[in-house]
């Protein structure tokens, strides 16, 4: 444990590991998606289909 995991030679260096890294990105990603997706409450936004 320590230095080796997190040093340079460690291509996901901010994280310890492939996996450690998609988790974060995939928290973030989902954290902004639920902002994002906020529908419209307004019905008129929405389109006819006819
Ligand atoms: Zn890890």
């Amino acid at each position: 444990m320590g230095d080796s995991v997190y040093g340079p030679s460690n291509p996901w260096r901010p994280f310890c590991c492939e996996r450690c890294r998609q988790i974060d990105l995939g928290a973030w990603a989902s954290e902004s998606f639920r902002v994002e997706a906020t529908p419209p409450s307004d019905p008129d936004e929405q389109a006819p289909l006819n």
